[in-house]
């Protein structure tokens, strides 16, 4: 039960704070931020930038949405640095790339990315850039071919440790570590339970371990709807959809993803991410809906960690979900950065018992229930 309340504050809590302004870097860099519109940096960024400025490993907990990484790109970048971050999926190294893109932008970094699931050809080149961004097993795989000097990075971060243990991944990790041995190193996390800190010491004894726990909820509205089966939640879902609000819809399987947008194609426009469709595919859909070609984004769970769009403003749970954590996590896809979001979950009389324990999870917590 406590595990589930921390994630609670992990998933539905913002960590954006205004403080103090991003000040004393470079012209290049505090241009791109500029553009980026980041004025004020966060809490986590506030600890870590500064530390890292002087070659310092961190060791960073902060929660989901909290700005951890430009926490570490931005002094990456500013002391132009051959660095190499890991991330626990392929969407996070997209999304990782891409603001390593925007910030890196005036500081002519090149950024590569090494995930799986993409064809081999052209990864030799991404494995040159100053950044290369990727997941554990095919930086290996590379590594292994000879494509990958993992020697040449003066900095490793590991981004989402927790998760990288949860998936199965830490060998390889370590792995990759062991053998790039850089001057620097930054773990972030949204959660530190004792593996990930004890990892973080074997590879830097010294290591500051930032913590940063002083954070405002967010609002989200959660609502639930009984339906009677597949015709009746279509008609509701109609109802609820709307081509000018971006919102996601879960649904529980892959199959389910197919069968809906069916339903539904011919009314809205809409993006589909599941774990069947291409790597290229699933990448050109996020971003569709990302930059708002799309509003609405149909998918499994696979979306429902760590994918940030800042503007989401309603999650529809089309399934109920199977637990109350996967709940926590789809619903924190929005009510990014203190902005409002509304989570509306449909369930038959069969969900009535996990719609209640979901009901007073969210009451304990003092959050907006309905
Ligand atoms: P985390 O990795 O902690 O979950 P992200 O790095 O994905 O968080 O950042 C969450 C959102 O906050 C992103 O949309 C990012 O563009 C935005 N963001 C990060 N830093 C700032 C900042 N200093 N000011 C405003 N927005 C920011
Ligand atoms: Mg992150």
């Amino acid at each position: 039960m406590v595990e589930i309340y921390n994630l609670i504050d992990n998933i539905l809590n913002s960590g954006v704070e205004a403080c103090v302004m991003f000040k004393n870097l470079s012209e290049e860099l505090t241009k791109a931020l500029q553009e980026a519109n980041y004025v004020n940096p966060t809490k986590v960024q506030e600890l870590a930038i500064p530390q890292m400025l002087q070659g310092k490993s961190v060791l960073a907990q902060a929660k989901t949405g909290s700005g951890k990484t430009a926490a570490y790109l931005i002094p990456i970048i500013e002391k132009e640095e051959q660095a190499l971050v890991l991330t626990p999926t392929r969407e996070l190294a997209e999304q990782v790339a891409n603001e390593a893109r925007k910030l890196g932008k005036y500081k002519k970094m090149s950024i590569g990315v090494i995930i799986g699931g993409v064809p081999y050809s052209g990864q030799d080149k991404e494995a040159k850039k100053d950044i290369v961004i990727g997941t554990p097993g095919r930086i290996l795989d590379l590594w292994g071919k000879g494509y990958l000097d993992l020697s040449r990075f003066s900095v490793a971060i590991v981004d989402e440790v927790d998760r990288m243990f949860d998936m199965g991944f830490i060998d390889d990790v370590r792995m990759i570590l062991k053998n790039a041995n850089p001057d620097m190193y930054g773990f972030f996390s949204a959660t530190v339970p004792e593996e990930v800190e004890s990892l973080a010491k074997e590879f830097s004894p010294n290591i500051e371990f930032l913590k940063v726990d002083d954070i405002k909820p967010v609002e989200i509205e959660h609502l639930f709807y009984e339906v009677k089966g597949w015709r009746d939640k279509i008609s509701k879902l109609k109802d609820e959809l709307d081509d000018n609000e971006k919102t996601i819809v879960f649904v529980n399987t892959k199959k389910k993803v197919e069968e809906l947008y069916e339903e539904l194609r011919d009314d809205f426009e809409i993006s589909l991410l599941h774990g069947d469709l291409p790597q290229r595919v699933r990448l050109r859909n996020l971003s569709s809906f990302r930059r708002g070609k799309t509003n609405v984004l149909l998918s499994t769970d696979l979306a429902s960690r760590g994918i940030d769009v800042i503007d989401v403003t309603k999650v529809i749970n089309f399934d109920t979900p199977r637990d109350v954590e996967t709940y926590i996590h789809r619903v924190g896809r929005t009510g990014r950065m203190g902005r409002k979001g509304i989570a509306i979950t449909f369930y038959t009389r069969r969900d009535a018992q996990l719609i209640l324990k979901i009901k007073d999870l969210i009451k304990g917590k003092k959050l907006e229930v309905q």
